[in-house]
C-alpha cells in the first residue's frame, strides 16, 4: 500500500491547466450611464435586422433539440462564401473551435507555434491540451514568417496565425501567408484566424479559403462575434475532410444552439449589412489614425476594427486609459495580457464614440 500523504487531499487539474494564466476580456462599465464599450471589438451598428428576427423566431421551439450538425447554418455559409457545406464545422463562439482544435491535435511533449504578439486565446487552449506554447519575435507589431518558420521544431504540431492580429491590427499578405505554409512540414497543422475578414480592405489580402482548397494541413477559423453576433456565440471553421471529421468526433453533440443556427445562417447572407459595418469601419478607422497619429502616440496601421495606438511608455498609456475612462470610453489596455503596456486598444465605434475619443486623446500630453 502506499502512503496516503503521496496522494492529493483533493481533485487536482492537470499541469497545463495549472499553468493558464486566465483570458481577460475586456472591461465593460465604467462611470456615467452613457459608457461606451470600445473594449472587445464589437458591432457600432448592432446585428443584422435579419439575423434578430431569425433569433427570435427560433423562440418558438426551445423544448427541441437543435439539430446537431449546424445543417442551416453550414448551408448558408456555404452559398455565400462558394464552399462544401461538408468542409465545414461550427462552434459555440470560434474560441471553441480554437479549443477542440487543440484538444484534436496537441498533447504534453508538443509544441505549438505563435506570434508574441498573437492572439491570446492560443497559449490558453495549447497549454489545456497539454503542449507548450513558443513565442515568436514579430517585426514592428507584425508576424516574420522567417522567425516562425526557424520556430518550428520536430515537436510542433500547429501554427496559430491570426489574420489580421488581435490585438495589433497588423496583417500578413496573401504570399506572406503562402510562404508560411511552403516552409511548413505537411504534418504541421496552419491554423488560419480570420475573425476580422470582414473588415480587411488591403487588396493583397486573403481569407486562407485558396490554402484550405489545395493543402491537407491548413484551417481557416471564422467568427460572427466581430460583425453583430458575440452575443450568440458563433463561429465556423473550414478544412480538409479529415481534419473536419477529427473536430466533429470530439465537439459537443449540440455545440451550437438553435437561435445562434438561425441567426448566424440569416447573418450569413445579409451581406448588405455586412458591407454597411465594413465601409463605415474602413471610414473611422481611417479617420480616428489620422486624428491620433501625432508626436505624442503612433497608431500601428490596422486591417480590422480597432486600432492598437501606442504611446511613449506605459505610464502615458495608463493615463490615457484613465482619462477616456472618466469620460465613459471603455478601452482595452494590453499590457497584462499582451505585454504591450504602452499601448491601447481601441474598438472602431460610432461617429460619436470617434469622436470623444479623439477629443480626450488629441490634448493628452
Ligand atoms: C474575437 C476573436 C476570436 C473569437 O471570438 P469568438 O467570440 O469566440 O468567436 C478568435 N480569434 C481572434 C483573433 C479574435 O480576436
Amino acid at each position: 500500500m502506499t502512503a496516503p500523504s503521496a496522494l492529493p487531499d483533493r481533485p487536482t487539474p492537470q499541469p497545463g491547466v495549472r499553468a493558464i494564466a486566465a483570458y481577460v476580456p475586456g472591461k465593460s462599465g465604467a462611470p456615467g450611464a452613457n459608457s461606451i464599450k470600445l473594449s472587445a471589438n464589437e458591432s457600432p451598428l448592432g446585428a443584422s435586422p435579419k439575423a434578430i428576427d431569425a433569433f427570435r423566431a427560433a423562440a418558438d421551439h426551445l423544448e427541441i433539440y437543435p439539430e446537431g450538425s449546424s445543417r442551416v447554418l453550414r448551408m448558408a455559409l456555404a452559398e455565400v462564401h462558394g464552399i462544401d457545406p461538408n468542409s465545414v464545422v461550427c462552434g459555440n463562439g470560434s474560441g471553441d473551435l480554437l479549443l477542440l482544435l487543440a484538444q484534436c491535435y496537441l498533447g504534453e511533449g508538443d509544441e505549438a507555434v505563435m506570434n508574441r504578439y498573437g492572439f491570446s486565446l492560443y497559449p490558453i487552449v495549447t497549454k489545456a491540451a497539454g503542449a507548450t506554447i513558443v513565442m515568436v519575435d514579430e517585426t514592428d507589431y507584425t508576424a516574420d514568417v522567417d522567425a516562425l518558420l526557424a520556430a518550428v521544431t520536430e515537436r510542433t504540431r500547429i501554427v496559430w496565425l491570426a489574420n489580421p492580429n488581435n490585438p495589433t491590427g497588423t496583417y500578413l499578405t496573401s504570399a506572406q501567408v503562402r510562404r508560411l505554409h511552403a516552409g511548413l512540414r505537411k504534418d504541421i497543422l496552419l491554423v488560419i484566424d480570420s475573425a476580422y475578414a470582414e473588415y480587411v480592405t488591403a487588396a493583397d489580402y486573403s481569407v486562407g479559403l485558396d490554402l484550405v482548397g489545395k493543402s491537407d494541413n491548413v484551417v481557416m477559423v471564422r467568427t460572427f462575434s466581430k460583425m453583430g453576433l458575440a452575443a450568440a456565440r458563433i463561429g465556423w471553421m473550414v478544412g480538409p475532410a479529415h481534419v473536419v471529421d477529427a473536430v466533429n468526433r470530439i465537439r459537443g453533440p449540440f455545440n451550437v444552439n438553435l437561435p445562434a443556427q438561425l441567426a448566424g445562417a440569416a447573418a450569413a447572407r445579409d451581406v448588405a449589412f455586412t458591407e454597411r459595418l465594413k465601409a463605415h469601419n474602413a471610414q473611422w478607422r481611417d479617420w480616428i489614425a489620422a486624428e491620433l497619429d501625432t508626436n505624442h502616440m503612433r497608431v500601428v496601421p490596422s486591417q480590422a476594427n480597432f486600432v492598437m495606438v501606442l504611446f511613449p511608455d506605459a505610464e502615458h498609456a495608463t493615463k490615457a486609459f484613465q482619462a477616456l475612462w472618466e469620460r465613459g470610453l471603455i478601452v482595452r489596455e494590453i499590457g497584462n495580457s499582451y505585454g504591450i503596456p504602452q499601448g491601447l486598444r481601441i474598438s472602431i465605434g460610432t461617429e460619436s464614440a470617434m469622436r470623444a475619443v479623439a477629443e480626450v486623446l488629441k490634448d493628452f500630453q
